[in-house]
């Protein structure tokens, strides 16, 4: 009998958490939790939906996905077994895994090949609007927070959700899965819900899934999942902390055995200048500065010791969108030092000798984010290039430029 890709879908059961088709047509809305095996809440989150869907069936438009990520790490509730999965989604690596023949694969390879394909055929069967959704636990406390690819699509719809939301992870970590999403234009945000095993991280996950789907216009009305229950629950949470905010620095590690974190820090913890935040080759690594601590590792396996963050003003938010509207980057190319990487012009090659004063948060604001080639070189590529934004134009959210009225 010959199958349909779908039907080839729903019959994987333990990669695919619930499947659901609206009545009606609408958004296409996948979740993915688990792609790291360790952080189990977003699956939990998942299945907790889906069962209640099932229960209690509510009218919707469109299509629903939940997907388990890294299912061998999963099942032995590591991160990773052999190599991280949410880092190998460049398009070069993609490309290189997917010619090589099935047996000299690592064990996150094959997972990255059933994805891809899986991705695919939910894109080439069903109907845009997409929206992609990466659930996340850290091994520090934490309060909920979004992670995004710095386009206008991606930052209106964020907006829309009561936490606090992280810029620019993508110039630091070398390719997460929502990279690669956002690289094909389409909305995907990354969401932290909390601590790997705290009971909150499973409900904030439960309450930013509904919130998602009733944003994007899946679910007819709100009426059936107690919105404001669960926006309550997710504000809560980020203790009303609805600030964007940029990295400003990664500490890489290269061994784990010679890094160890201060205990008691938190993300989003402001730590003042000299405070010793891990135990490094038996040095202490000490702030520079005033600063805000993200994503302190406490956990046996990652390739990050810790992130600093700062907060973006209003003002420049603002103005970037607006800068960003007037397609002022197309400008940028006549600058002294700064010309078009390639004939799509869709990055910029900056020679940062000639260029130095211009600073990465001026390419920020016109959503370039930075790669470096070498000493002397770095491309930037612009995030609203790609975006898709003629599939959410007509989207309600989408026209939105203040979220006043929705965060009261
Ligand atoms: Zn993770």
């Amino acid at each position: 009998m010959n199958r349909t890709p779908i039907q080839d879908i729903e019959v994987n059961a333990v990669r695919i958490i619930g499947h659901i088709q609206g009545s009606a047509r609408g958004p296409t809305l996948l979740f993915f939790g688990g792609i790291h095996g360790n952080e189990q809440s977003g699956v939990t989150a998942l299945e907790h939906i889906f069962c209640e869907l099932k229960e209690k069936p509510l009218p919707c438009n469109g299509s629903v996905y939940g997907i388990r990520g890294n299912l061998p790490a999963l099942f032995q509730g590591k991160r990773f077994l052999e190599k991280d999965l949410n880092r190998l989604w460049t398009k070069s690596k993609i490309e290189k895994i997917r010619n090589k023949l099935d047996r000299y694969r690592s064990l996150e390879e094959t997972e990255l090949v059933i994805l891809y394909d899986l991705i695919s055929k939910i894109l080439e069967k069903e109907q845009g609007p997409f929206y992609f959704i990466d659930l996340h636990t850290t091994s520090s406390k934490t309060l909920p927070f979004i992670t995004i690819n710095d386009a206008l699509i991606n930052r209106r719809f964020s907006k829309l959700f009561p936490v606090p939301i992280i810029l620019g992870i993508e110039e630091y970590l070398d390719g997460p899965l929502l990279s690669f999403v956002n690289s094909k234009g389409y909305v995907s945000l990354g969401f932290e819900s909390g601590q790997h095993t705290e009971e909150t991280a499973i409900k904030n996950s439960i309450a930013f899934i509904w919130l998602t789907m009733a944003f994007s216009g899946f679910l007819n009305e709100s009426k059936g999942l107690n919105f404001k229950k669960q926006y309550s629950q997710l504000q809560n949470s980020a203790e009303g902390n609805t600030s964007f905010y940029e990295i400003v620095y990664r500490h890489p590690i290269y061994d784990i055995g010679e890094f160890k974190m201060m205990e008691g820090f938190k993300s989003f913890d402001e730590v003042d200048e000299g405070t010793p935040l891990a135990l490094e080759n038996d040095k202490f690594l000490m702030t520079e500065k005033d600063t805000i601590i993200f994503m302190p590792l406490y956990q046996e396996q990652g390739e990050e010791g810790f992130f600093l963050i700062q907060k973006i003003p209003l003002l420049a938010l603002a103005l970037s969108a607006a800068l960003r509207r007037i397609k002022f980057g197309s400008l940028l190319h006549i600058l002294p030092g700064v010309s078009w990487a390639n004939g799509e012009k869709d990055s910029l090659l900056v020679n940062t000798k000639i260029a130095q004063f211009f600073t990465k948060s001026f390419f920020h604001l016109l959503g370039y984010r930075k790669r470096v080639l070498d000493k002397t070189h770095f491309a930037m590529s612009n995030r609203e290039h790609t975006a898709k934004n003629d599939m959410y134009r007509n989207t309600w959210w989408y026209r939105i430029t203040t979220n006043k009225s929705i965060r009261g």
